[in-house]
């Protein structure tokens, strides 16, 4: 049994996978922030909830990513709960096959549509944009924190952050090395803001819930310099877009072993270069229809 981690009178998070918000918002209901990957982490979420006698009213998404809404569908069916999620992210979810297909950039073959990058279809009954929303008697602040996920959003209430996929553990970027981003900018961006949030609690979804935020911050950034210099070094020499991939995890010893992985690498390498190059540091050219990607002379 997973129990809720008590934040403050009124605040929750259960940590499973990733860390889910359990907010207050009347007596005995409640609103959830994101619900994993499948019907077992919903099943793990109405367990946790049940033991506090507490009943889902709401589920918050932040984005669109299978491991932060796959158990939707079953809460949804459970407990006709209602479900807030930001502009395009909703589009994924109510369309879930969208998610193999932006990552393949076609119909994917089916190991790209496993639980991990496609779950059950969720219902969005209300868009979550910001300023703000009420939920019951609670008032959530919402913040872009796009990059990650085109339109991702972090909710606070009470000085209690849910920063999402904005910022990373150290240990996820030791593993991970190209962690996900679609607009690596944007990301930079999104993660300055965190640290501007004034809250009590920020609330990573993978990393450990903390009262100051600025050393991982400050981490995150360094990381993603750390491989956009390492990408700009590689191009002084021209190179295609799957040698890039290969150098990269070459350097920090990645072993790719599946297509998941290997789109996840990609795509994370395409926004470095859609990065770099609006910034001017590299162009690309066609040679015998070779793509090449080089630093500005
Ligand atoms: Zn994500």
């Amino acid at each position: 049994m997973t129990d809720l981690i008590q934040v403050n009178e009124e605040i929750y998070y259960i940590a499973h996978d990733a860390n889910y918000g359990v907010v207050l918002t009347g007596d005995d209901t409640c609103a959830v922030i994101d619900t994993g990957m499948d019907d077992d982490s919903a099943q793990l979420i109405l367990a946790a909830l049940d033991v506090k006698g507490l009943k889902l009213g709401a589920i918050i998404n932040t984005h669109s990513h299978a491991d932060h809404y796959g158990g939707n569908n079953y809460l949804v069916k459970e407990t006709g709960c209602k479900v807030y999620a930001p502009a395009l992210e909703a589009a994924i979810m109510q369309n879930p096959s969208l998610e193999p297909f932006y990552i393949y950039g076609a119909d994917a073959p089916e190991e790209l549509k496993q639980p991990f990058m496609m779950a059950k279809v969720s219902p969005v009954d209300e868009l979550l944009k910001e300023p703000g929303l009420q939920i019951g008697n609670k008032k959530f602040a919402v913040i872009s924190l796009k990059g990650h996920s085109p339109n991702q959003m972090g909710v606070m209430t009470e000085g209690v952050f849910f920063c999402s996929d904005a910022l990373f553990s150290l240990k996820a970027w030791q593993r991970l090395i190209l962690i996900y981003t679609v607009n690596v900018g944007e990301m930079i961006k999104s993660i300055e803001r965190v640290k501007k949030v004034p809250a009590r609690t920020f609330i990573p979804s993978h990393a450990v819930p903390t009262a100051d935020i600025t050393d991982l911050a400050d981490l995150n950034i360094a990381r993603i310099q750390s491989l956009a210099d390492d990408i700009l070094h590689i191009v002084r020499e021209p190179a295609t877009v799957d040698t890039i991939l290969w150098e990269v995890n070459d350097k920090y010893h990645v072993e790719v072993t599946s297509l998941q992985q290997y789109y996840l690498c990609l795509n994370t390498l395409k926004a470095y270069l859609s990065y770099l190059l609006e910034e001017d540091l590299i162009n690309y050219k066609f040679d015998a229809n070779r793509l090449l990607w080089r630093t500005v002379e």
